[in-house]
């Protein structure tokens, strides 16, 4: 019925199947596997979704802190979605952008606007953007390469956009080297649903967006046109989360196999209600505040070394609660209106979706501290061109630590000094004084070398 693809409905349902038949010891296997940094098999994954005993899953949860803490410590990268355009040609049932919604106010920066939007995400501090587009003919490659130099090229202050990553429809090969030649960080495509007749249901299929194996293959073109970084995620709330996991692991394997090197991150937002939609209000599949827990430490203990993106979609409380779970970024002081970032400019008519944590950077930045999570604003990585198969090579061993703990460190020294309030500048001198002595107890030369550059940056010194 569908044309060949690696996502096979029959298989992942028969696999979810079978994982209801597991024990506790073998379960324990699983986890230990896990531990150990290694990536586990579908039939694995199947079996840890269908724990439902408790103690089990304090296992699971218990688990995955450890493997976060192991593979990136205590550091949470920060970045801030920009939206560049809301017109839409597609039909998507469950998101505000969908071309049917008259209640949007269709809107595309100018350049002057878009430079003025990256004027104040750098006052405010941030370093890493994601450009976000609605899928039309004016945004195609050329205009998005165009957005992205504007932004790289607008620079406030001490501020600097560093990293720009791109969530836009899937493109070909020769639209992804275009984007290749404008320095992309990541590319993002979020399949929404891996279930083929969900898709199928929501994606009407006189629409671009309605061929679901153009959109399947989004990222293996991308990685074709030498794009190393490549972000997947699913919308959880469209079908059977268990479902969606499988497909996120499935996916991961294809690129692995296929590449060598599987995504750079995974996402996993969940449905949010937008503006004059109905959906929200009548979808059978939204996933609890319980269930979304296990998702994030079921895919940490799936996919031990791949960064995990937890997005503003959450409340301030559920972002509190996962984080420890597994992720490795976060977003914050975000804004999805077009222009949004504007004081005043800020109007539900023009955004995708409503957003759950409205707090600014400088007040997650606090709870970071507050809560002993390193924010770091870091984008070495990507500078010193560890992308793709080299970051894996770095992070697979649980070597990622080595390089950007101090790097986090100072980053968030910069930004203390830069753009922090009195409070959260003072938690967060604190925090980093407690990194040092965490760091000197393992290497003590090392702790020497971080305080000789933090003082550095007191005298004014930047990256
Ligand atoms: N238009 C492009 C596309 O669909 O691939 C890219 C950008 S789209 C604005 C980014 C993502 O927003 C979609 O991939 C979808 O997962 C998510 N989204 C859409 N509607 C949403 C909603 N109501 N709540 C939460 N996320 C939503
Ligand atoms: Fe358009 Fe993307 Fe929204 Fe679908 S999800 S309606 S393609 S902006």
């Amino acid at each position: 019925m569908y044309r060949e693809d690696f996502i096979n409905d029959e298989e992942i349902f028969q696999l979810l199947e079978k994982g209801k038949k597991s024990d506790i010891n073998e379960i324990r296997e699983i986890i230990s596997k896990s531990l150990s940094k290694t990536r586990l098999e579908p039939i694995e994954t199947a079996k840890l979704l269908q724990v439902n005993d408790k103690e089990l899953l304090e296992e699971i949860f218990e688990a995955a802190k450890k493997i976060k803490e192991d593979i990136y410590g205590d550091r949470i990268v920060f970045f801030a979605p920009l939206y560049i355009g809301n017109k839409c040609i597609n039909n998507c049932l469950y998101c505000g952008f969908r071309r049917s919604n008259e209640s949007i106010v269709r809107k595309t920066l100018t350049k002057e606007e878009l430079k003025e939007q990256v004027k104040i995400l750098e006052n405010s501090g941030h370093k890493r953007l994601i450009l976000v587009y609605g899928e039309h003919p004016d945004y195609d490659a050329e205009f998005i390469a165009n957005t992205m130099n504007t932004v790289y090229n607008t620079k406030e202050g001490r501020g600097e956009i560093r990293r720009v990553n791109i969530n836009a429809a899937p493109l070909d090969i020769e639209g992804y080297k275009i984007l290749k030649r404008a320095e992309i960080g990541t590319f993002q495509i979020f399949q929404e649903t891996y279930n083929h007749k969900t898709y199928e249901k929501l994606h009407p299929s006189a629409d671009l967006k309605g061929d679901y194996t153009w959109r399947l293959y989004g990222l293996d073109r991308a990685m074709e046109a030498g794009i190393d970084d490549v972000g997947i995620g699913a919308l959880f709330g469209l079908y059977d989360w268990k479902f969606e996991v499988m497909g996120l692991l499935k996916h991961t394997i294809h690129l692995e196999e296929k590449f060598g090197v599987g995504p750079h991150t995974i996402s996993f937002p969940r449905i949010e209600p937008a503006i004059d939609t109905k959906f929200y209000n009548q979808a059978k599949y939204k996933v609890s505040d319980e269930d979304f827990k296990k998702i994030v430490a079921i895919l940490r203990l799936s996919v031990p070394y791949t960064g995990m993106i937890l997005t503003a979609r959450e409340t301030s409380q559920v972002r509190k609660e996962v984080i420890p779970l597994g992720i490795s970024q976060i977003d914050a002081g975000s804004n999805i209106g077009i222009g949004g970032y504007t004081v005043g400019d800020q109007v539900p008519e023009k955004e995708q979706f409503q957003l759950g944590d409205n707090r600014s950077l400088d007040e997650v930045v606090k709870e970071m501290n507050d809560s002993g999570f390193l924010t770091s604003f870091c984008t070495a990585c990507y500078r010193s061109g560890r992308t793709g198969e080299n970051f894996m090579c770095v992070a697979k061993p649980g070597n990622i630590q080595n390089y950007c703990e101090a790097n986090g460190i100072l980053t968030l020294k910069e930004y203390l000094l830069d753009y922090a309030s009195d409070q959260t500048k003072e938690t967060g001198e604190k925090l980093i004084e407690k990194e040092l002595e965490k760091i000197s107890k393992k290497n003590s030369k090392r702790k020497i070398n971080i305080k000789e550059k933090l003082q550095l940056i007191e005298e004014g010194h930047r990256d």
